[in-house]
């Protein structure tokens, strides 16, 4: 059973195929849950509007770094109200990218350390960005005092990894860890207890080898489970269990339908 921890299913993303994608997930049959993750107001709106028709989908609100200057008084006011929906579980994706330079940094420092305060008031975990900017985004996080956390699409090195798990941070790896150049996200896997990763596609980006170059979806998000257990050498089940349990440990509000899914389907 499979969670992929991180995913864009939306129209902007899909277009007329948005309902093939969610059909292929459906049909599936092994995927459990697909979180849907907002990059703006309009995303995470139309995340939540999904979230609210099919069960496995749940939904991400916030406001991306590459978004920063469309973050003002109405859309935290307008995440805050979108947060009370119950499939609504986490903040996000919000944080900082110093690579494309899209936004001005010291008001994505700003804004993202406004959506950090705003997750610790609703007791939400909040799902990180970080782009060449790892420094920064651990000191912003310290400074609020909020650890209920994930790094989306790992990105970074060993020393990284284990500094952010040392405060307690959970890591989530997309497909960037099959890419044949990736040896130092791989070494930095190797390091990481299972206890504090995710797995997922950021789908329709970064889709895994032997699906690279295609449009990436959630049932793609196999490969990486099978990618990151044959890489720790443990058994892909164990992988399974331990992410589910991982999943309603940070994400408290999908626990009651992680458990019935698992008792449903005899997986405990
Ligand atoms: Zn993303």
């Amino acid at each position: 059973m499979y969670i992929d921890a991180h995913a864009h299913i939306l129209s902007f993303e899909y277009g007329e195929n948005l309902g093939k994608v969610i059909e292929s997930v459906k049909n599936d049959g092994e995927i459990i849950l697909v979180n849907d993750v907002g990059y703006d107001l309009k995303s995470s709106e139309e995340s939540v509007n999904l979230s609210n028709r099919y069960g496995f989908i749940f939904s991400t609100i916030g406001i991306h770094p590459y978004d920063a200057d469309k973050f003002d008084n109405y859309a935290l006011k307008t995440l805050k109200e979108l947060a009370e929906n119950k499939k609504v579980i986490a903040i996000g994706e919000i944080g900082l990218d110093y690579y494309r330079k899209i936004t001005d940094f010291t008001l994505q420092k700003k804004v993202f350390e406004q959506q950090l305060i705003l997750s610790k008031e609703l007791g939400l975990p909040f799902m990180i960005h970080s782009r060449d900017a790892c420094r920064d985004t651990i000191e912003i996080i310290k400074k609020i005092g909020y650890f209920n956390g994930v790094f989306h699409s790992f990105d970074y090195g060993t020393k990284e990894i284990e500094e952010i798990i040392g405060l307690g941070l959970y890591v989530s790896f997309s497909g960037m860890l099959t890419f044949k150049k990736k040896e130092k996200l791989r070494e930095a896997a190797k390091v990481v207890p299972i206890e504090k990763v995710f797995m997922e596609t950021d789908s329709p980006f970064l889709a895994p080898v032997p699906m690279r170059g295609k449009t990436n979806m959630p049932i793609y998000v196999k490969y990486v489970y099978k990618y990151f257990a044959n890489l720790k050498n443990i058994d892909e089940k164990e992988l399974h269990v331990k992410i589910i349990e991982n999943f309603e440990k940070l994400f408290g509000k999908s626990k009651i339908y992680l458990e019935n899914t698992r008792r449903q389907r005899q997986y405990v």
